[in-house]
């Protein structure tokens, strides 16, 4: 048996992290459906990004336990890729429902975890939780194809069939969200699965783990793991694990897309971003700039779809004061306290990297418009506070603009014409998100025909799709050629088995050897 300590899954709750106590809650993994405690002594710190208090240890887990998740998924697999399509699906309408019941207290932990209100924490939730209603469409979703008498009396089915074992790979920005995105289509499709969360923010998923087991997942369905390379290349490498699911950064996406595929793997990996929105100037200025704070100050900008850079076309470049003005308004402080608008970024690295780059766009010509740098914020001195900034005079060549900052940092930058701001956003090597602003249908139309993202919001400032749709990526975004939830997830998660049967000439020999033609 693997594990220092085996807790029965209903023995073990993560809300235990909520009751504040000074001992750091030892993580556990979890294998063939129970919450083990890893006999590993390597572990990293999971820290509330508002008080630095140690929250967690996240286990560097063995390969032994890794070995052993891997194991406990391929065993289960058989039996529950057999199991009827409708009672997988009634997992899923379950641990729907468990989420919703669970909201609050999920987004007490995610807040605690990774620092963002807790409003925006329920966001995160519960586009989650839409995937998993999604995935209570498997029943039509997953469904073949079949012709008649594709000779005579000869029939063709294609079955779509799950792949065996799939692993997931998670980054700490959406703790909910993305491992959701990532196991309830692929255990409703039949697969079976092992996930690694991100080893700063693992208590969210853990949660959800055990509300999947609560929702009847069984034994082996789902694994999860934990650590940081040894993981990632376990997942990479294990013969059993026929597709990775990567959502992160692009060194560590480039990493996995290339060791999973070099190992025969399927691989969809969604990667960095540099969202840019366009301001035209017939724009409704207090509509598209508010929108646009949001989108660039929410979540401390620390979303994939956050908006990082702005052009102002025409007109629109003298509003910056107004934009300032609105920004300058914003609560700064932690995510747990009402009223917050801008929570801390996730670590103290996090904020050096920020405000170093503020300090490289200024020392290049940007004009700083608004310093968060060093924010004081009451009662919580140890925060990674870093408050709403803005640069103009942004340009393409500086340090600034071509750094992933992820960080409550907004660059303008300036057009004449709306050409002008589509070749700008098709020069950066991004392509994740984008949105335009304006009362112009045949500008909104032309902005959607030529911009190179892939996902476009027309006067929306963050269009992540809704699972009936796929999330997808263009460019540097991603890497492959799947896409998360959507139709693009059940291509993803199952292949194609293709039966052509012949039951009219069940007693006639063969007497050629020539391929066979059907007519
Ligand atoms: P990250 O790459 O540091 O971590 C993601 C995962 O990869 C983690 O589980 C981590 O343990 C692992 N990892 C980290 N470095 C590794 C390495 N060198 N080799 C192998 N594995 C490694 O990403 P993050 O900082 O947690 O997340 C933020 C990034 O994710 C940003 O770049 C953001 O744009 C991106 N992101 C993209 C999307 C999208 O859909 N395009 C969505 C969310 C986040």
């Amino acid at each position: 048996r693997v594990g220092a300590r085996r807790t029965p899954a209903h023995h073990y709750s993560t809300a235990a992290v909520l009751k504040g106590g000074s001992t750091p809650l030892k993580v556990p993994l979890l294998i063939n459906g129970e919450f083990v405690e890893s006999e590993s002594s390597e572990h990293v710190k999971v820290i509330c990004p508002a008080t630095q208090r140690v929250l967690a240890h996240t286990p560097i887990a063995t390969k032994r336990e890794m070995d052993a998740a891997s194991a406990s998924a391929k065993a289960a697999f058989p039996a529950w890729a057999s199991t009827s399509v409708s009672n997988r699906t009634r997992v899923m309408f379950r641990l729907q429902t468990l989420i919703r019941e669970h909201t609050e207290e999920l987004a007490r932990i995610l807040t605690m975890e990774h620092g963002k209100t807790i409003d925006d924490a329920k966001g995160d939730i519960f586009r989650g939780l839409e995937v998993v209603e999604h995935a209570c469409s498997t029943t039509s979703l997953q469904m073949g194809e079949t012709m008649q008498n594709v000779a005579t009396g000869v029939d063709i089915h294609s079955y779509r069939v799950p792949l065996g074992v799939c692993g997931g790979i998670a980054p700490f920005n959406f703790p909910a969200m993305i491992p959701l995105w990532m196991f309830p289509m692929s255990t409703v499709c039949g697969n079976t699965f092992v996930l690694k969360p991100s080893e700063r923010v693992p208590l969210t998923t853990m949660r959800l783990a055990e509300l999947a087991i609560e929702a009847g997942m069984p034994k082996g369905v789902l694994n999860i793991i934990h650590g940081t390379h040894d993981a990632v290349n376990f997942i990479c490498d294990d013969p059993a694990i026929k597709a990775i699911s990567f959502v992160g950064s692009d060194t560590a996406g480039a990493h996995v897309y290339q060791r999973g595929s070099l190992n025969g793997k399927r691989v969809q990996a969604n990667l960095g971003a540099q969202n840019h929105a366009v301001i035209m100037p017939d724009a409704d200025p207090r509509a598209a700039l508010s929108a646009l704070s949001a989108a660039a100050f929410g979540a401390a900008g620390q979303r994939c779809m956050a908006i990082s850079r702005v052009i102002l076309v025409g007109e629109a470049r003298t509003w910056v004061p107004v934009l300032v003005e609105m920004a300058s308004k914003l609560k700064v402080g932690p995510g747990s306290q009402a009223g917050v608008d801008v929570p801390p970024v996730i670590s103290t690295q996090a904020k050096e990297k920020i405000e170093r780059l503020i300090a490289s766009g200024v020392n290049s010509g940007a004009k700083l418009e608004l310093d968060g740098r060093g924010y004081p914020v009451a009662d919580h001195p140890t925060g990674n506070f870093v408050g709403p900034t803005i640069l103009s005079g942004v340009k393409p060549n500086m340090e600034l603009y071509q750094t992933e900052v992820f960080g409550p940092v907004l660059q303008c930058l300036e057009a004449e014409t709306v050409d002008e701001a589509i070749a700008l956003i098709n020069q950066n090597p991004y392509g994740n998100g984008t949105a335009i602003f304006t009362r112009s249908g045949a500008i909104a139309r032309k902005f959607v025909q030529e911009v190179d993202a892939g996902q476009v919001g027309v006067n929306l400032p963050i269009p992540v799709p809704l699972p009936m749709f796929s999330f997808t990526g263009s460019r540097g975004s991603i890497l492959g050629d799947h896409n998360f939830y959507g139709k693009g997830a059940i291509t993803f998660n199952t292949q194609w088995k293709t039966v052509t049967s012949n039951w009219k000439l069940v007693e006639q020999e063969m007497t050629s050897l020539a391929m066979p033609t059907m007519g």
